[in-house]
């Protein structure tokens, strides 16, 4: 049998196959997949191989075999083991939640964000939420700010959760696929997620940040199927995805304009700060680079920018 997980807690999982079947399955002895060292071996959003075993006129399942993932995101563990722990995989796209204000979304955390799923091989949707609130001044910088990130490849859509604006257009991209809401908190994922299924009441909203000091974890991300033949993963708890470990030198391959440039820099391994003949310095001077994108980038390689590690992004 093959199927999905949809819910993990701890040692049982709950799996879901093609026809619909739903069936509570455990691992046998060690499983531990080679090249990842998290303290979960298989995730929400795993596809997973499995026996059935009959005792007590009980089915359960054995899992005997992991697919290879698309992808898949992790949160370090606060405490001192620096254990990783998987919160989800295979995911086909995440919808970032912005408010330009109440909350404020600042660029820095936009971008930070941007690199992070880049890293992790997620596209990424914007989401410009609350345009029913907006004056002409904000929802021209929700235009510019649309602007910048088309330019480089992001789809952008402004929405509102509360009148139900352009949600039909975010209810098309999720058709057969498996998406993840983020955002601050009080941007309006839960509010746009039941705008996109009423009957569906799950809980996005986070818990405090106190209750997830020094635990492994205290609540399990869960897949949901949506009646219009869509799937989401509420990650409860979870605020942003965790912290990617890169090098300097690896940062500008996720921000797209940069990558694109960076083989016109003269030096090969050109960090566009001061160096000459920098392509990307160049396009910077003649605003084909937008300036917030360039200091997101300087922030991120000069290590400036602690205060938005995703893991610890709530404003
Ligand atoms: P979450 O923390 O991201 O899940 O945010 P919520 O869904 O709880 O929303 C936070 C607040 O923003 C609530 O008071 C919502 O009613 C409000 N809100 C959410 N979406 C919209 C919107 O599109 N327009 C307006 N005006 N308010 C919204
Ligand atoms: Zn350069």
């Amino acid at each position: 049998m093959t199927g999905l997980v949809y819910k993990s807690t701890g040692s049982w999982y709950t799996v879901k196959t093609d026809l619909g079947h739903t069936y509570e399955c455990r691992i046998k002895g060690k499983f531990r997949i080679k090249g990842i060292k998290s303290t979960n071996p298989i995730a929400v959003g795993d596809v997973v191989d499995f026996e059935i075993e009959t005792s007590n006129n009980q089915e359960t399942g054995i899992i005997n075999n992991i697919h290879d993932r698309t992808n898949y995101i992790v949160r370090k563990s606060v405490n001192l083991s620096k254990q990783t722990h998987i919160i989800a995989a295979n995911l086909d796209q995440v919808f970032l939640m912005i408010t330009i204000n109440n909350p404020p979304t600042l660029t820095s955390f936009i971008d930070r964000f941007l690199v992070t799923a880049n890293a992790y091989s997620i596209k990424t949707v914007l989401l410009f939420n609350k345009i029913d609130v907006y004056d002409e001044e904000t929802l021209l910088e929700v235009k510019y700010l649309a602007h910048i990130y088309r330019k480089i490849g992001y789809e952008c859509i402004g929405v509102s959760a509360k009148t139900g604006k352009n949600i039909e257009k975010v209810k098309a991209l999720m058709h057969d696929k498996v998406s993840m809401f983020s955002g601050h908190s009080g941007v309006g994922k839960s509010t746009l997620v039941n705008a996109i299924e009423p009957t569906l009441n799950i809980k996005t909203k986070e818990i405090s940040t106190q209750h997830m000091q020094g635990q492994h974890t205290t609540t399990f991300a869960e897949m949901f199927d949506l009646s219009f033949g869509a799937k989401i993963i509420d990650t409860p708890g979870i605020k942003g995805f965790g912290v990617v470990d890169m090098d300097k030198e690896e940062v500008g391959d996720y921000f797209p304009e940069i990558f694109k440039l960076k083989q016109d820099c003269k030096f090969n391994n050109c960090l566009h700060v001061q160096e000459p003949k920098c392509a990307v310095k160049k396009a910077l001077d003649n605003d084909e680079i937008a300036f917030s994108r360039y200091r997101s980038y300087m922030q991120i390689i000069e290590g400036e920018d602690e205060h938005y590690r995703t893991d610890n992004w709530d404003n």
